[in-house]
């Protein structure tokens, strides 16, 4: 990926994702976060079950807030889906808890917001 100043268009992403498994938006089927980018499936989002991941594209972010979360509170911002700006979970900014220090710029995104999509290769 080069670098640049304009984030890509969900097409752009699609585009450079085309092979690899990921996660959509299920909304509008915009390409949230490649699956290799997950940590853990194992966290709480706000209504169900949330996947921790190392980065998210085709998002936005909303205000910066400080959020008691279970684990403590968290400066976080809710992330939104640029496709639909559906809201798909939020991003840690600061975690006050020394030992949640870990989740600090990573993205939860709820798993009923996102579809897994997998590449499948037919032809190698
Ligand atoms: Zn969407």
């Amino acid at each position: 990926m080069s670098p640049q100043n304009e984030p890509p268009t969900p097409a752009q992403v699609a585009h450079m994702y085309r092979d690899q498994p990921t996660f959509s938006c299920s909304n509008c089927a915009a390409v949230i976060a490649l699956q290799d980018e997950l940590i853990s499936k194992a966290f709480s989002g706000r209504d169900g079950r949330g996947y921790l991941m190392h980065s998210a594209v085709n998002v936005k972010l909303g205000k910066r807030e400080d959020r008691p979360l279970l684990t403590g509170v968290h400066t976080v911002a809710d992330v939104f889906c640029v496709g639909c700006s559906d809201r798909v979970g939020w991003y840690y900014h600061k975690a006050s808890d020394h030992s949640q220090k870990y989740k600090e710029g990573k993205y939860l995104l709820e798993r009923e917001k996102l579809i897994k999509d997998n590449a499948w290769k037919i032809d190698e």
